[in-house]
């Protein structure tokens, strides 16, 4: 029921009356799919909550075209913000600001910010025109699944729950967006992602990084929730515990399970003889492959291991945090 199409005046023709109609539309973007609606439209947002079996306390993020003025849709834009997207827009770069109200407050969950992002994809920026709308979008997976980077991912979790996918490829990027709070002194960084905090440092000298405590009030409600989570057992191990997590391998084998191990190249040199699955080299290699590799095992292993590459710091940040929350049990 639905289709993966190609992006052309036909599709996008089609995607435009979509959304027009108060539906969603799943896109492709550099960084995953997204799953879009008109912003500001309540009941289209509305759709993408139920759709993706959303908690309605987790905003979204609002997409919009590179010449778009966000001036009509947030008040205060600060310096730091200015230079920011000055050096980094179009790109993996969500800023959140304070709301002037014009977007359905669904968008935001009832926050009084909103978060923008103005996606570098050639194919989100064509759609993105087409409509000529704010797009408030998530991820185009179901809730807590692991995001898609791929229209074949997105056609897994949502065929017959949407119309169209727009087919702009493989993601690039890999993990969501660099979440930045840009509604104080300084930025904080909400969510890490490509654009790491070494590089807004260099750029505008400060960058505070938000760490939600186990309890806490949630700056950004997405980080209270399990997330980006294949539907198999999973298993984390520290680099430095590698050879736990082997054991941990041969045991479950012994007792019939299936297994597999997820993790750097250099780390496959260690394993042997055991299945793994790969992440690849260096940071932005893993951060590509980090949600294929997860749906993929999950189509046949029943416990996956994942030994953490032993790297710290920049795109591994982001890496890890994606990491860590899939592998939460
Ligand atoms: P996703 O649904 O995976 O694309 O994630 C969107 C994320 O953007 C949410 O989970 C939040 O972390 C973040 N976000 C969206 N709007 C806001 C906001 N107003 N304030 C803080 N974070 C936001
Ligand atoms: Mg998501």
């Amino acid at each position: 029921m639905t289709r993966i199409l190609n992006i052309d005046e036909k599709s996008l023709n089609e995607a435009k009356s979509i959304i027009l109609n108060g539906g969603a539309v799943a896109f492709p973007t550099e960084t995953v799919y997204g799953l879009g609606a008109n912003a500001l439209d309540t009941s289209a947002v509305n759709r993408i909550f139920e759709i993706k079996g959303r908690p309605n306390d987790n905003p979204l993020i609002v997409h919009v075209h590179k010449d778009f003025d966000i001036g009509e849709l947030v008040k205060e834009i600060p310096d730091y913000a200015k230079k920011l997207a000055q050096k980094f827009l179009p790109g993996p770069l969500t800023m959140v600001y304070k709301s002037k109200g014009k977007v359905s407050s669904a968008v935001s969950c009832g926050l009084d910010t909103l978060a923008i992002r103005i996606p570098s994809h050639e194919g989100a920026q064509e759609f993105l025109k087409y409509v000529n709308l704010p797009i408030a979008a998530p991820s185009a997976n179901i809730s807590k699944h692991v995001s898609p980077t791929s229209a074949q991912h997105v056609f897994a979790d949502l065929d017959g729950k949407i119309e169209i996918i727009l087919d702009g490829g493989e993601c690039k990027g890999g993990i969501e967006s660099t979440v930045l709070d840009c509604t104080g002194e300084i930025p904080v960084i909400l969510r890490s992602g490509l654009i790491t905090r070494e590089m807004i440092e260099k750029t505008v000298g400060v960058c505070g990084e938000y760490a939600y405590k186990e309890g806490g009030v949630a700056r950004s409600p997405g980080m209270k929730y399990k997330h980006y989570s294949p539907k198999c057992h999973t298993a984390l191990f520290d680099f430095s515990e590698y050879s736990k997590a082997l054991e941990l391998y041969d045991a479950e084998l012994k007792n019939g399970e299936k297994v597999c191990i997820l993790c750097d190249n250099s780390t496959a040199k260690l394993v042997g003889e055991r299945r793994y699955l790969s992440l690849g080299g260096t940071p932005e290699e893993m951060a590509a492959n980090l949600y294929s590799k997860l749906r993929e095992g999950e189509t046949f292993a029943q416990l996956l291991i994942a030994i953490a590459p032993n790297m710290q710091g920049g795109v591994m940040d982001g890496v890890m945090n994606r990491l860590t929350k899939a592998c939460r049990n």
